[in-house]
């Protein structure tokens, strides 16, 4: 198979990466950007509105935030492929990166795949996704106007998407497991000012109900400090219920945390030499638009040094 060199490979197109290629772009290091999808911008452009980045006093949405991103790391020459990477693995002092048609060889590697939403596991989740079970509601939040819906989950997505589907349907129910939601205070707030929103507590969603013609009509539910057991019409049911790090195709060559989060020190290396990590991939607290930056930032300098042997600014 064919292979392509690069001083750097950077795994992964979201904050995290674009800003790990625009400083290594920009000092000159001969640096790649790998994508699974043309698309570049991770989970993020899912996001309807981002108010709490830095320097955009109004709020912009994720696509947009991502494009702009993309713009700058491209006015600094920083290359673009799409591959989805399977495997990492060492490579005398280099490392290749196994795609499914091309492979590269990179001196250094910074992975900054993020994650991707996770599902319930419940029955009719699978038959119905695409047809009123989503994980996305920019995209499908438009089609339910003046219909009732659901969200699932009381973390920091479940509730400002919800707060976002009030624009579009009738009803939003906020189905969460706890008596308490996860949220920040200040976008539990904004939920909790919303008529159209009904948080129904302590509750799990235990079947999606419909079929292949009808799309989704509604959920079983069970309220799990009574058992008692319920069905909620509604046309559409958004999952927000967290996320798994798409690390599985180096989980063999750094040392991951229980949950499968890559395990860095402050400057963003690995178990690894010459591998960093950075975003929502790793193991850490806070991950928000403006940690994901820092740590590109952080792992744009470490892989400089390691390339050139010598302080970050030395030249690749
Ligand atoms: P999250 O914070 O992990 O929240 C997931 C939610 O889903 C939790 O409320 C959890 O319940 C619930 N859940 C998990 N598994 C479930 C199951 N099987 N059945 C029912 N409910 C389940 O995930 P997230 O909201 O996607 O956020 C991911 C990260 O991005 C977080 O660090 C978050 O702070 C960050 N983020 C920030 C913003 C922002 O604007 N600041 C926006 C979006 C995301 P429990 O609460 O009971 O565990």
């Amino acid at each position: 198979m064919a292979f392509i060199e690069h001083a750097l490979a950077i795994v992964g197109g979201g904050p995290a990466g674009l800003t790990a290629g625009i400083y290594a772009a920009r000092d000159r290091l001969d640096a790649v950007l790998l994508e699974a999808k043309p698309l570049t911008g991770g989970q993020i452009i899912l996001a309807d509105i981002i108010e709490n980045y830095p320097g955009f006093p109004e709020p912009l949405s994720g696509a947009e935030l991502m494009e702009r991103m993309r713009k700058q790391a491209e006015r600094f020459g920083l290359h673009f492929a799409t591959a989805e990477i399977k495997r990492v693995r060492p490579a005398d002092d280099k490392y290749l990166l196994e795609g499914a048609e091309v492979e590269y060889l990179a001196k250094a590697v910074i992975v900054a795949t993020g994650t991707e939403s996770r599902k319930l596991g419940v029955p009719g989740e699978e038959e119905l996704w695409g047809m009123g079970v989503t994980p996305c509601a920019t995209c499908d939040g438009p089609l339910y106007r003046d219909k009732p819906v659901a969200v699932v989950g009381g973390g920091d997505s479940a509730v400002k998407e919800a707060v976002y589907l009030t624009k579009f349907a009738s009803k939003v129910y906020l189905i969460h497991r706890r008596d308490k939601l996860r949220a920040e205070k200040i976008i539990q707030e904004q939920a909790f000012a919303q008529e159209k929103i009904e948080v129904v507590w302590e509750t799990v969603v235990t079947e999606m109900l419909g079929d292949a013609e009808k799309g989704l009509t509604g959920v079983k539910l069970k309220n799990v400090a009574s058992d008692e057991e319920s069905v909620l019409t509604v046309d559409c049911v958004f999952l927000y219920v967290g996320v798994e790090p798409n690390t599985t195709f180096v989980k063999d060559l750094v040392e991951l945390d229980e949950r499968g989060l890559i395990i860095t020190d402050d400057d963003m290396r690995t178990s690894a030499p010459g591998v960093f990590a950075a975003g929502d991939c790793r193991s850490k607290k806070l991950k928000q638009v403006a940690t994901a930056v820092g740590e590109g930032a952080v792992a744009a300098f470490s892989a400089q040094e390691y390339v050139t042997g010598g302080p970050y600014g030395a030249g690749g």
